[in-house]
């Protein structure tokens, strides 16, 4: 039964409206971060409900470092950061996507992803599916083969899931 997980972690998200613009309803996970039975709960859920055996689980910067790596421990797993274009120091594989405004670029270390390594990728948030739909085909580029995502929330209104289609997805709070 996951319901009570779920009530704890919505009750420690804080909604910041108009935040980082106008119209937009910022979720702060802050407050559930500095709550450690609360940071360890969802941590360990998020593990116990990859599909499968997972090599690899990959974090978008920067919230989903902050989830992605212990859940990596968790599962035995290794840790990939996905960042923001220019702050990886080494050869990079990029990925550019369409934000509401502009565009930007993903980048990964290509060499740390064995081909056919089961990949898990770990979020915050899921708005629009732009950065997780990024994410999977810059992994799938670098040889790896996107087994699931996990997102804390949805905000389900903006659609997102729609983007990865076909993808095994896992939220525990939907908006
Ligand atoms: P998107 O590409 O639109 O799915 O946006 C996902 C990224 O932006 C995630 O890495 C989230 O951390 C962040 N994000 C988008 N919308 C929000 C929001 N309302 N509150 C907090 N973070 C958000």
């Amino acid at each position: 039964e996951r319901r009570p997980l779920a009530d704890l972690a919505a009750s420690l998200v804080q909604d910041v409206p108009d935040f980082p613009e106008p119209g937009v309803v910022f979720k702060d996970i802050t407050p559930l971060l500095a709550d450690g039975a609360a940071l360890k709960a969802v941590v360990e859920d998020m593990a116990s409900r990859a599909p499968g055996p997972i090599d690899l689980v990959v974090g978008m910067e920067a919230r989903g470092f902050i989830l992605g790596a212990p859940v990596a421990v968790a599962l035995g797993a290794g840790f990939i950061p996905v960042r923001k274009a220019g702050k990886l120091p080494r050869e990079t594989l990029a990925g550019a996507y369409e934000l509401e405004y502009g565009s930007a670029v993903l980048e990964v270390h290509p060499d740390t992803i064995r081909d056919g390594s089961r990949v898990l990728v770990v979020d915050d948030v899921l708005a629009t599916g732009g950065t997780a739909a990024a994410t999977v085909a810059l992994l799938e580029k670098a040889g790896g083969v996107v087994v699931g995502l996990s997102f804390l929330m949805e905000l389900t209104f903006l659609g997102g899931r729609d983007r990865l289609p076909g993808r095994p997805l896992d939220v525990l709070l939907s908006y």
